[in-house]
C-alpha cells in the first residue's frame, strides 16, 4: 500500500468545495421544512451538521468536504464514525462477546448490559442505552450464559443500529454522495495526478481524453469508509482514494476492517515481499516453483492494520501472477551481475550521482529494499 500525499488535492480541493457547498445548500433549502427536529441518540440534530444559529453555515461544510481523518479533533464526528463500528464492525463483536463469555465475575443480566455497554465505550450509545434500562426488564431464564449474552447484545446494538441508520437517512437528504456529477469525479481523480492504485501497488491508473476538453479516468473513487454506512463522509474529499476497479469494487466493497489510511500511513519497510522456494532452481530464478508472500515486521506499530490491508485486498493472492517478474529478478541478482560488472557500473552511477533507490531501480525496476529475504521451504 501506498501513501497519499494530502497535497495532491490542492488543485482541486477549493473548487469542489465551493461546488459541494452550494448544492447542499440548494438542498437544505429545499427540504428545510422536512428535516427532522429528532435529537438522535438523545444528543444530535442532522442540523447541527449544516447550521449555526438557525442559519446555513458554509463553514461547517468546508470543515466537514475538508475532515483530516487522521486527526478527528470534532467530538461529533469521533462519536459518528465510532457507533457506525458499534454497528457494523463484526469481529468488534465477537471479540467484545468472548471477552465478556470469559469474565466469570459478570453473574446477573444487568452485569452483561453494563459490561457491554463499557465496550461500546461511547458517550452517545452510553446515554442512550442506559436511559431505559432495556436489558434488565427482561428476567426470563436463557438456557445458557452465552446465549443470554449475545441476546443482551443484540438488543442493545439493534438499538443503537437502528437508530444510527435513521439518522444516516436523514443525513443523506442533505449529504450523499450522489450530488458529485461525473465530471467533477473525473476531475478529482485526474487532479491527483495518481498513476497506481495504492491499494495493490500495481494496477495503472489511466487518463484518456474523451473529447478535446474533457479528460476521463480508468480509476474509481474508493470511499475509505464506505458511503452505504457513513453516509454523513460520503462527501468528504478525504474519504476519496483514486483506486482500481478491482480493489474498490471486488475486494474492499463495504468492508470496515481496519486497514491502514492511505492519508497517513504506507507499508513502507513494514511490509516486505519474500519467497517460499520449493527448489534450488527457483533460488535463482529458473524455475517457478516458489511462492510469493509478504513479511510483516512483528514490531511495526501498524501490524494489525497491515495484516488486514493485505487480507483485504488479497494482496498474496494476486502477487502469484508476478512470478516471472520475480524469477527475472532472481536471474539478474543472483547469476547476471556479477560483482566485477556491478562495480564498474557503480562507478558510472556514482559519477551521474545517482540514489541508491535510483541504481535498484536500473537493475531491477524497482527498490530493492521492499524484499526481504528468500526462505527454503521445508
Ligand atoms: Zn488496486
Amino acid at each position: 500500500m501506498i501513501k497519499l500525499e494530502k497535497k495532491m488535492y490542492d488543485s482541486i480541493k477549493d473548487k469542489y468545495v465551493r461546488n459541494i457547498t452550494e448544492q447542499i445548500k440548494e438542498n437544505y433549502n429545499k427540504q428545510k421544512k422536512k428535516i427532522s427536529d429528532k435529537k438522535y441518540f438523545d444528543q444530535i440534530q442532522v442540523k447541527d451538521f449544516v447550521e449555526t444559529s438557525g442559519e446555513f453555515d458554509d463553514e461547517k461544510i468546508r470543515k466537514l468536504l475538508l475532515l483530516d481523518f487522521s486527526e478527528i479533533n470534532n467530538s461529533y464526528f469521533k462519536n459518528y464514525l465510532e457507533i457506525a463500528y458499534i454497528c457494523y464492525d463484526n469481529e468488534k463483536k465477537e471479540k467484545i462477546l468472548t471477552e465478556i463469555k470469559d469474565d466469570e465475575t459478570l453473574i446477573r443480566r444487568e452485569d452483561y448490559c453494563k459490561k457491554i455497554i463499557d465496550y461500546f465505550n461511547n458517550d452517545w450509545v452510553k446515554n442512550f442505552l442506559l436511559k431505559d434500562n432495556v436489558c434488565y426488564k427482561d428476567d426470563k431464564k436463557a438456557k445458557s450464559r452465552i446465549s443470554e449474552i449475545k441476546e443482551v447484545y443484540s438488543i442493545l446494538r439493534d438499538k443503537v443500529k437502528k437508530e444510527f441508520d435513521e439518522f444516516n437517512e436523514e443525513i443523506k437528504k442533505l449529504i450523499d454522495y450522489k450530488l458529485i456529477k461525473s465530471d467533477l469525479r473525473h476531475e478529482i481523480i485526474v487532479s491527483s495526478n495518481i498513476s497506481i492504485c495504492p491499494y495493490c501497488n500495481r494496477q495503472y491508473i489511466s487518463n484518456y481524453k474523451k473529447n478535446k476538453k474533457t479528460k476521463k479516468t480508468t480509476a474509481d473513487l474508493d470511499h475509505f469508509y464506505p458511503k452505504s454506512i457513513f453516509q454523513l463522509f460520503s462527501l468528504s474529499l478525504y474519504n476519496f482514494t483514486p483506486a482500481c476497479q478491482i480493489c474498490n469494487r471486488y475486494f474492499k466493497g463495504k468492508n470496515i476492517k481496519k486497514i491502514l489510511y492511505p492519508f497517513e500511513k504506507e507499508f513502507g519497510i513494514d511490509a516486505k515481499f519474500g519467497i517460499n522456494v520449493y527448489d534450488m532452481d527457483a533460488c535463482y530464478g529458473l524455475s517457478d516453483h516458489f511462492d510469493i508472500d509478504i513479511d510483516i515486521n512483528d514490531e511495526s506499530s501498524n501490524k494489525e492494520e497491515i495484516i488486514n490491508s493485505i487480507d483485504v485486498f488479497n494482496l498474496e493472492s494476486i502477487y502469484q501472477n508476478h512470478k516471472t517478474y520475480v524469477q527475472e529478478i532472481l536471474q539478474k541478482k543472483e547469476l547476471i551481475y556479477t560483482d566485477t560488472y556491478l562495480e564498474m557500473m557503480n562507478n558510472t552511477f556514482n559519477e551521474l550521482n545517482f540514489t541508491k533507490e535510483q541504481i535498484d531501480t536500473f537493475y531491477y525496476g524497482f527498490n530493492i529494499n521492499f524484499i526481504s529475504n528468500f526462505r527454503l521451504s521445508a
